[in-house]
């Protein structure tokens, strides 16, 4: 199977259909062929390009990516890893940490851009089970009895459908899919936006860390990216885009050195055109009830979260290995009984973990929206607070980027499964 163009009208027939080839669909993809089942996914692009997409990956889904063998198809020129973490406000370092005082020994958040990870894991992938088709979009779900049992799609202009006895919505954070099972979910929108650039890092600059330059409610967020570039995030006000292009290129380059003068010539010369630019609208969606008799959703469909500490692309990941994880065994029964059980199991396994990142994020948007001098000394008082207690930095930050290794045993014991699967052990689940 693997890349699979469909013949005129065909129906395909396969047990898990995916909607969406992103992290989240590209993981379980991985993981369930990984576990012999029939996979299909349906990817809306015809390639994996995207820019400035979930490119910070977190330890946590470095350990997986590894169990899942994707980083043996990753040229070491195309990754790097980053090793602290640093916040400066008005000036000043208020915070710093390095991951190696969360967890010793073990993996770092790693800097990768997302089409070369989805194109690595989709080339490691076991091609008998797998099936990729690309520039696919769903635009319709199949009903049999009440329950969805398949998808319509357009691909290169003609319909074609995938009859399945599961669906899985990982078409992101503007997925149609949920809505289309009415599945309801609610969007709360940030106090912030955040404009994307990237520009080479000058040599002076420490590449080994993240962070974060705050000045009153302004921040930029830097991230050591490859080659030798900086990615940096600046917030605008939320839904504030055409504002700030009306205030015209040199105010945003002001804007940027006011909070990093050592940027500011090359920003200066190296952003000419707002083409340079991307927009990440903020928001975080809530999705009460991610699954539907036949239909499941994961990743940014079941729950969109603020890019606070590159989580996103974290939970899309750890969602698609713990459900392949439940999905094998229920598949063997005949009904499909098993198969929705498994996916309510699903979401009860995986929200604590989800809604423990979401809390940690939404305390740090209160702390970036803080305007007046009482608030921003409050909020420096907090960052020295934790930057003086060992104790603090673990348990604040221990949890989110080692959750595998300290606190999350069912994804663990997945991710487990699959390592011991690589290495040609048989796993039963
Ligand atoms: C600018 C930006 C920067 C970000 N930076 C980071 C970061 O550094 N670290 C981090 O962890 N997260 C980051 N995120 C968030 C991260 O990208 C997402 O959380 C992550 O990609 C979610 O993975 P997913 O697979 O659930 O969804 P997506 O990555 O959105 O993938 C969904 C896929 O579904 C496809 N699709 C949509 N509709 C259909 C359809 N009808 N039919 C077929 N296919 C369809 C889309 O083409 C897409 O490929 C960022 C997001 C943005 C927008």
């Amino acid at each position: 199977m693997g890349e699979y163009i469909p013949n005129e009208g065909e129906t395909i027939d396969t047990d898990v259909l995916v909607v969406g080839g992103g992290p989240a669909g590209m993981a379980l993809g991985v993981a369930l062929a990984m576990h012999g089942v029939d996979v299909t996914v349906l990817e809306g692009s015809a390639t994996s390009t995207r820019s400035f997409r979930g490119e910070s990956i977190s330890p946590d889904s470095v350990f997986v990516l590894r169990a899942l063998g994707v980083f043996d198809h990753l040229s070491p020129a195309s990754y790097m890893t980053v090793d602290g973490l640093r916040i400066v406000d008005s000036g000043t370092s208020v915070l710093s940490l390095r991951f190696e005082e969360l967890r010793r020994d073990s993996e770092l958040p790693t800097e990768v851009p997302q089409d070369v990870l989805l194109d690595a894991m989709f080339v490691g992938a076991d091609h008998k089970k797998l099936r990729m088709i690309r520039a696919a979009t769903v635009t319709e779900l199949d009903r049999t009895s009440g329950r969805i049992s398949g998808v319509r799609f357009r691909c290169n202009g003609i319909m074609h459908s995938v009859r399945s006895r599961l669906v899985v919505a990982a078409d992101g954070r503007y997925g149609t899919t949920t809505a289309m099972a009415s599945l309801p979910s609610r969007r709360k929108p940030m106090q912030r936006d955040l404009l994307w650039i990237k520009v080479t890092a000058p040599e002076s600059w420490d590449r080994s860390r993240y962070q974060v330059r705050m000045k009153a409610d302004s921040h930029v967020m830097c991230i050591p990216t490859i080659p030798d570039l900086v990615r940096l995030g600046v917030n605008i006000p939320p839904g504030g885009l055409r504002e700030i292009r009306a205030s015209g290129l040199p105010a945003l380059h002001d804007r940027i050195a006011r909070l990093v003068p050592e940027l500011a010539d090359t920003v200066a010369e190296q952003i000419g055109s707002w083409r340079d630019t991307s927009v990440l609208d903020i928001f975080t969606s809530y999705t009460p009830r991610w699954s539907t008799p036949g239909l499941v959703a994961i990743g940014d469909a079941a729950h969109t979260l603020s890019p606070v500490l590159a989580q996103g692309v974290n939970h899309a990941i750890l969602d698609g290995v713990v459900l392949a994880d439940l999905l094998p065994s229920a598949l063997t029964h005949s009904t499909d009984i098993a198969v929705d059980d498994a996916c309510r199991r699903f979401q009860a396994l995986r929200e604590e973990s989800v809604e423990a990142a979401r809390s940690l994020q939404m305390r740090q948007e209160l702390a970036f929206a803080q305007r007046g001098i009482a608030a921003e000394i409050g909020r420096r008082s907090i960052y020295r607070a934790i930057e003086r207690s060992a104790f603090l930095k673990k348990r604040i930050w221990g949890p989110i980027y080692y959750s595998l290794l300290n606190s999350d045993s069912v994804a663990r014991q997945a991710v487990d499964r699959l390592a011991a699967i690589r290495a040609g052990a048989r796993v039963e689940v």
